[in-house]
């Protein structure tokens, strides 16, 4: 058999990608789906009681991108929907990110938005070296909110102590001064109004595009011919980890059901010093679902298990240039796990629709 072109994966990646190349090559594209589902990460599915499920975790689309909101646009119908984080301490809710509430609700003072960085500036640490994630967090927030807040939460998504962590793991923690407490603040946030699994199977519904479900790539390579493939699953993998396995932390989720209308206030809460999860996720919130019944999901990290979140440590990144620098034409990596990335959708669908294809 032959293609004009092999996509392997059907997450937003390879969608994308195989949707461009229908398009705007008008050739035959083959989409290669190890899993029995479309979406990769963010397949989403209706329960009995019509709530939708999003098996990996919860998932909000945002960008600041006018060309990637038009382009999915033309896929989907959007909900409105701005999302919310509760962080759950000494059994207290905060909101996520900090803002003026958080410091005055945890530390039971008035700060208005112009005396709140004097708490900050006064309580910040000063490492003469930035050696670790403590010292990060520390020299931003001070210990107080770094104990309550972030310690034990980095440490139970990362599997080691703060003190351990190098410094890249984490980036600025953002403050506000103001009361605004959504977690994203992008120009467009929303989701997509049928689900992210409805919006995927209407991008790849295209005269062009052929899908094979429950495939993995390396089973059919040498059975079906193509000029070029595009791959978003894991690099190291499709080299048979010649140079060594990527380390990636995983998450499982722990789906409940409960005869309750809601289980917690909002979609997601933080759970940083308790339990061995980090957060429950309620997903009626989403699509503000009406039912008797409620689903939550509580995420609990780990090392085994599917590929989740890349590790950005500077050794691991040395060793993902390695395989990147594999001489090999007859491939282009992408996505989260071809480019061994943290991307949100929103970067995946931007990276993914800059410039002319260039196979
Ligand atoms: C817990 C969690 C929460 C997240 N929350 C958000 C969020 O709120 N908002 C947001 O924008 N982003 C979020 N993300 C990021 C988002 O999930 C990713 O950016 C995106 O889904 C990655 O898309 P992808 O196509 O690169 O990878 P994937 O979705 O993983 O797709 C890769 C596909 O390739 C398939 N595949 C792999 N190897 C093979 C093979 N050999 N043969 C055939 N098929 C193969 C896989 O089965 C998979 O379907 C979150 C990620 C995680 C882990």
């Amino acid at each position: 058999m032959k293609v004009n072109y092999i996509v392997v994966g059907s997450g937003i990646a390879g969608s994308v990608l195989a949707r461009r190349l229908a398009d705007e090559k008008n050739q035959q594209v083959l989409v290669v789906e190890k899993r029995n589902y479309l979406g990769g990460y963010c397949y989403d599915y209706r329960d009995e009681n019509g709530i939708l499920i999003q098996k990996h975790g919860p998932h909000i689309f945002r960008t600041e991108s006018e060309k990637v909101w038009r382009f999915l646009s033309r896929f989907t119908e959007w909900e409105d929907y701005q999302h919310k984080v509760l962080t759950n301490v000494n059994g207290h809710y905060y909101p996520m990110p900090i803002n003026l509430d958080t410091v005055n609700q945890f530390l039971g003072t008035s700060y208005t938005a112009e005396t709140v960085d004097d708490y900050f500036a006064s309580n910040r640490t000063n490492p003469t070296e930035i050696n670790c994630v403590k010292d990060v967090i520390e020299s931003q927030i001070g210990p107080e909110f770094y104990h309550a807040f972030f310690e034990k939460y980095t440490e139970k998504q990362w599997g080691l102590s703060c003190e351990q962590l190098p410094p890249e793991i984490v980036a600025r923690v953002p403050i506000r001064k103001n009361r605004d407490d959504r977690y994203f603040t992008h120009r467009y946030q929303a989701l997509p109004k049928d689900g992210y699994t409805r919006m995927i199977q209407n991008i790849l519904d295209h005269l062009n595009i052929h899908i094979l479900l429950n495939t993995d790539y390396q089973d059919i390579k040498d059975s079906i011919e193509c000029d070029h493939i595009y791959y978003s699953g894991s690099i190291d993998e499709y080299y048979n980890y010649c140079y060594g396995k990527l380390p990636y932390r995983s998450v499982t989720f722990q789906f409940e059901t409960y005869p309750i209308e809601q289980y917690q206030p909002v979609s997601v809460v933080n759970y940083p010093n308790n339990y061995d999860y980090t957060r429950i996720t309620e997903f009626k919130h989403f699509y503000r679902k009406k039912t008797a019944n409620t689903v939550i999901a509580k995420e609990i990290p780990g090392s085994d298990g599917d590929p989740s979140y890349p590790i950005p440590t500077n050794e691991n990144k040395e060793l993902y240039n390695k395989y990147a620098a594999i001489p090999n034409e007859k491939v282009t990596f992408i996505g989260r796990l071809g480019e061994y990335k943290y991307y949100s959708i929103g970067q995946i669908v931007e990276s993914l629709l800059k410039g002319d294809l260039p196979y």
